[in-house]
């Protein structure tokens, strides 16, 4: 099953999410939904509260080394291959030597920095060049059946799971920017920011709405 993206502006993208306690199955559909959302989306991670869940969870993919390959930017895929391809034809399209799902992280930076380029996917078309981040990182973290596990990164496949960890803490991209350069980001694409809020505000509306309707007795019994 193939999710719809959650926009900046939705009041999730903001908050802290909560561990996962549960394994099982469900998880297991779970990161296998996210898997397949990311590829349909042409992003190369993806945190599950842009999903609309505020837990602690997302899944990344590592591509082939990529010195001379300008065409995976940021987050997102830079120029998005066909729709009909399938998440298998991508994989080998881009050079995915590995799938990880990561539930429940810790991450610990090094202290040597590298700049890049973030995308995101709840930013739809907007890109930063030059995002500070750690070099490397290394993560502690569970597996789909809680096991304990760790994956150490660094390069661009570190950029990318310091980016995907920043969402299971309320973090986008542009706050690691220096106030000056996130002020004129948000100034740059003040109206699109702003389209987005409006129509997440919608959205969190009818969301409530929903529930209220849930929650009314239903005058029948
Ligand atoms: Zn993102």
């Amino acid at each position: 099953m193939i999710y719809p993206i959650v926009l900046y502006g939705d009041p999730i993208l903001r908050r802290r999410a909560g561990p996962v306690k549960e394994f099982g199955p469900e998880l297991a559909t779970l990161a296998k939904d996210m898997v397949e959302t990311m590829y349909a989306a042409d992003g190369v991670g993806l945190a599950a509260p842009q999903i609309g869940l505020p837990l602690r969870m997302f899944v990344a993919i590592e591509v082939a080394d990529r010195e001379d390959d300008e065409s995976l930017e940021g987050q997102v895929i830079d120029e998005p291959t066909d729709d009909e391809l399938t998440p298998e034809q991508k994989r080998r399209a881009w050079g995915v030597v590995a799938e990880h799902v990561i539930v429940n992280p810790t991450i610990t930076l090094s202290d040597d920095k590298q700049f890049g380029r973030d995308g995101c996917l709840s930013l739809p078309g907007l890109s930063v060049e030059d995002v500070p981040r750690a070099q490397s990182v290394v993560l502690e973290y569970q597996d789909l059946n809680g096991e304990p596990r760790q994956l150490k990164a660094d390069g661009y496949f570190a950029h990318v799971l310091q980016h995907e960890y920043d969402h299971l803490e309320g973090v986008l991209y542009f706050d690691h920017l220096p106030a000056d350069r996130r002020e004129s980001f948000l100034a740059e694409n003040r109206s699109t920011l702003a389209a987005w809020q409006r129509e997440a505000r919608a959205l969190a509306k009818e969301r409530a709405s929903a529930r209220a309707v849930r929650a009314a007795p239903s005058g029948r019994s």
